[in-house]
C-alpha cells in the first residue's frame, strides 16, 4: 500500500496537516504489524506483493517535510517518495489557505538535496499544480513534461514517478504520463482499476483518528486499494 501524507508538523489542526508524534505512531504501527517498508520503485516491482508492503509518499513539497517528517524517515531507515511541485520549490509562494512565510513555505532545493543523499526519492507533481484535466493538450503536457526536466536539471536524477494534482486524471492524461516516460503514477482514493499509472494510494488526514488509520489499513489490504 501507499500511504499518502502532505504537510507533517505540530502547528496545524486541519486536513492536509498529521502531527509528527502521530506520524510516528503509524510508522511504528506498521512496521510492528509486520508490513514492510519499500520504495515506490520496489513497490511497482512487487505489485502482487502489495498488501505486505508499504511506502510513503508526501504530496506537494511543503518545507514540513524536511523539518518534522524527515528525522522520523531517518529513525526507521524508511525510503519515502516526495512529489514536488517544481516551480513552486525554492520560492516565496505560499500555498492557497496558508499566510505564515516561515510555516508555510515549500522546500528549497538544498533541503531537497539533503534528502536525497539520505535516500529520499521525488516525483513530479506537475509545474504548479493545476487540475490536469481541464487544461488543454498543449498546456497539459507542459506541465507532465516539463516538471519532469525542471526537477531532473535541479536534482540531478532521473524522475520516474508523477502524482496528479487533486487525483484528478483520465484516459488522455495517463497516456501522456505514460508518454513522458514516466515509469508510473500515483492516485488517491482510485475508483477504476489498478495499473502503473493508476496506482492507488490511501490518504491520510489530519482530522483521521488512530482507529481511522487501521480501519484504511485494513480495507487496503482486504481490497488491494
Ligand atoms: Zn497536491
Amino acid at each position: 500500500m501507499i500511504l499518502a501524507y502532505h504537510r507533517i508538523n505540530p502547528w496545524y489542526k486541519d486536513a492536509l496537516t498529521v502531527d509528527p508524534e502521530m506520524f510516528e505512531k503509524h510508522i511504528k504501527y506498521l512496521l510492528e504489524k509486520g508490513f514492510k517498508p519499500v520504495s515506490l520503485y520496489q513497490y511497482v516491482e512487487e505489485l502482487n506483493q502489495r498488501n505486505k508492503n508499504f511506502c510513503i509518499s508526501f504530496d506537494d513539497g511543503f518545507a514540513d517535510n524536511f523539518l518534522f517528517a524527515f528525522p522520523i524517515i531517518k529513525k526507521y531507515k524508511l525510503r519515502p517518495i516526495i512529489f514536488l511541485t517544481a516551480h513552486f520549490i525554492g520560492t516565496e509562494k505560499l500555498p492557497k489557505n496558508y499566510v505564515d512565510r516561515k510555516k508555510d513555505r515549500y522546500l528549497r532545493w538544498k533541503e531537497v538535496h539533503e534528502m536525497l543523499h539520505s535516500n529520499i526519492d521525488f516525483g513530479s507533481h506537475t509545474l504548479t499544480h493545476p487540475d490536469l484535466t481541464t487544461l488543454d493538450r498543449k498546456d497539459a503536457w507542459n506541465e507532465i513534461l516539463e516538471s519532469k526536466k525542471f526537477i531532473q536539471k535541479n536534482i540531478g536524477r532521473k524522475i520516474d514517478f508523477f502524482c496528479y494534482p487533486y487525483g484528478k486524471q483520465n484516459e488522455k492524461i495517463r497516456e501522456m504520463v505514460k508518454n513522458a516516460g514516466y515509469r508510473g503514477a500515483v492516485i488517491t482514493n482510485l475508483k477504476g482499476k489498478i495499473d502503473l499509472y493508476s496506482l492507488p494510494r490511501i490518504g491520510i488526514y489530519g482530522h483521521n483518528s488512530f482507529l481511522i488509520f487501521k480501519l484504511k489499513l485494513w480495507r487496503a489490504k482486504v481490497f488491494g486499494k
